[in-house]
């Protein structure tokens, strides 16, 4: 049923909205999450996080290492006790080709429900903590375009502008500038 899912790009504005948590834990949520793995490995990246596929619910799933075994996944996830503050590299499969550097905090605690609706809670550091933040962020309609500093979004201008073009050649009729609020 989520064969059709496919990784939304910037400016959809999708990705723009504060996602609703999920309520019903069926067997479909699970049929999404293997979908959201299949497309997050086919490019290459570690998180993917519901909106970037369209689906505007508080759902991500990661994988740190790439090894089968470290699948993760986040239902309705809350972030607490932040701790610590460190600036790294980030990409985004929803931005691609964009790598602008972010302040996350260092450590973070994170509770959230399985998919079978039980809770649970996790504290980790340093990679991790940053993938959970992006990831959170996504949840929220936060992107790495509104936490770049003015540098960055000077530097990545050019590829913004294409992004936002071929964005406008799929969606003849969506005015993506007013969709995003666009300066
Ligand atoms: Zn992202």
């Amino acid at each position: 049923m989520y064969e059709e899912l496919k990784i939304v790009c910037w400016p959809d504005p999708r990705l723009k909205r504060r996602s609703r948590r999920v309520e019903l834990f069926d067997s479909s949520l699970q049929a999404l999450t293997e979908r959201m793995f299949l497309l997050m490995r086919e490019s290459k990246g570690v998180g993917l996080a519901a909106p970037q596929v369209g689906l505007n619910i508080r759902l991500f799933v990661m994988n740190a290492t790439g090894q089968p075994g470290d699948d993760r996944i986040y239902v309705n996830p809350v972030l607490s006790e932040p701790s610590g503050e460190e600036t790294a590299e980030e990409g985004c499969l929803s931005l691609p080709a964009m790598h602008v550097n972010i302040v996350r905090s260092k450590s973070i605690r994170i509770t959230a429900q399985d998919l079978s609706g039980r809770t649970f809670e996790e504290s980790e550091s340093g990679y991790v903590a940053r993938i959970w933040q992006h990831e959170y962020d996504h949840l929220e309609g936060t992107l790495l375009t509104d936490r770049m500093g003015a540098g960055a979004r000077m530097t990545n201008r050019k590829l913004l502008k294409e992004l936002e073009d071929q964005y406008r050649a799929e969606h003849p009729s969506a005015d993506a500038r007013k969709h995003v609020g666009m300066k």
